[in-house]
């Protein structure tokens, strides 16, 4: 007999919707490259135009500054490259912050203790940018991936384009999530991924401003207004936009999933009062929870709930099998005891109250052993 399986992962990768499905199994039966002026390869072009439709009023972005890439790894390290002087916050996700680091100035700029970032730290180090006279990119993520919390990138955009400087916004894990306005945030760049809105991996989006030039990261061939070159991934490109479509409409059901969540903090803070919801005070997406019980190992915690049949992770865990502790937790200023017995809990439009109910069942099993071996 099969364990019924309870997915509270979505954070690290969505399950594809039957919409998106859909639309890429009609590519694989067609023939041609979107390139070719004959009917077949006009066809696969109308397909990938209407996936940056879709892609782009999800984003509250103008098609043409949608640019197709091979996910959030590559849209984040793109946008990130080649610039002087690179300020974002010890929050971010690794692949912005490895590109960051290569920069020839790099500032980490502080975050609170409920992980969102100081914007009075941002203005000094905006004056010493432009005190130094550098061209300045700040990245900041719009929702963190291991605690939900909402940076307040509106904010930063303003005070940024106060000095003629640029912003990047990580919008992965807020897409699809709460609603998007590229422009309206004031973003000059913004990185999305298509499977953690429920398309397919290894296809996402940089969406770059009009009028914003930036060199290619694959130079090569004509593709992507010369953006973005390597024939297009077609399927994954319309699976990425019927993802984003349904997204969109999916977008009235947060408050539910957001009441799911709510009613699981509850009920783990019932069962183990001495636990920590991270972030719990900030802004945060209604799908995600970081619980930190201190004392515990996270990992062995998402061991013994993945035997118990529940999907979970420990820190970012983006890449299967990743242990050690999470820089999120830390550049928060968590205590190492704390950190490492913090693991994430992310919902998503399937969720009902019975995985809820499967979860703190296998919560309360799980962290009574975790005190007993601490
Ligand atoms: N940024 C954030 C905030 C993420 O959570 C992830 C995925 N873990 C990425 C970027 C990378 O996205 P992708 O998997 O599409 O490369």
């Amino acid at each position: 007999m099969r364990l019924a399986r309870t997915y509270l992962d979505w954070n690290a990768s969505a399950p594809l919707r039957s919409e998106a499905r859909a639309a890429m199994l009609d590519v694989l039966d067609l023939v041609g490259n979107p390139s070719s002026v004959h009917a077949e390869g006009r066809r696969l072009r109308g397909i990938v135009e209407a996936a940056r439709e879709q892609v782009a009023a999800l984003a509250g972005a103008r098609p043409s500054e949608v640019v197709f890439t091979s996910g959030a790894t590559e849209a984040n390290v793109w946008a990130l490259s080649r610039w002087p002087r690179v300020l974002a916050p010890g929050i971010e996700h690794g692949s912005v912050l490895a590109p960051a680091k290569a920069a020839s100035v790099f500032s980490a700029l502080p975050v609170t203790a409920e992980g969102v970032v100081d914007l009075e730290a941002l203005k000094a180090g905006l004056a010493e940018a432009a005190a130094a006279d550098d061209n300045t990119l700040v990245s900041l993520q719009l929702a963190n991936n291991e605690t939900g919390a909402v940076q307040p990138v509106g904010e930063a955009a303003s005070l940024v384009h106060e000095h003629g400087f640029r912003l990047h916004t990580d919008a992965v894990q807020a897409c699809g999530r709460v609603a998007v306005d590229f422009h309206g945030l004031g973003a000059d760049l913004m990185s999305l991924s298509s499977h953690k809105m429920g398309g397919p991996m290894g296809v996402g989006a940089l969406i770059i401003r009009d009028g914003l030039n930036r060199p290619p990261l694959l130079p090569g061939g004509g593709q992507e207004r010369r953006r973005r070159a390597g024939t297009e991934n077609v399927a994954g490109i319309a699976g990425f936009g019927a993802a984003a479509e349904a997204a969109r409409d999916g977008l009235n059901d947060m408050p539910r999933i957001a009441r799911l969540r709510d009613a699981l903090e509850r009920e783990v803070m019932r069962l183990t009062p001495n636990a920590i919801v991270v972030s719990r005070d900030a802004p945060r997406l209604g799908n995600t929870s970081c619980i930190a019980l201190a004392g515990a190992r996270a990992e062995t915690m998402v061991i013994r709930l993945d035997l118990a049949g529940i999907a979970v992770s420990s820190g970012a865990a983006c890449s299967s099998g990743k242990v050690g502790s999470s820089h999120v937790l830390a550049a928060m200023g968590l205590a190492p005891s704390v950190a490492e017995g913090a693991i994430r809990v992310s919902l998503g439009p399937e969720t009902t109250e019975n995985d809820i109910a499967a979860f703190t069942t296998a919560w309360a099993a799980v962290a009574t052993r975790a005190a007993v071996e601490a």
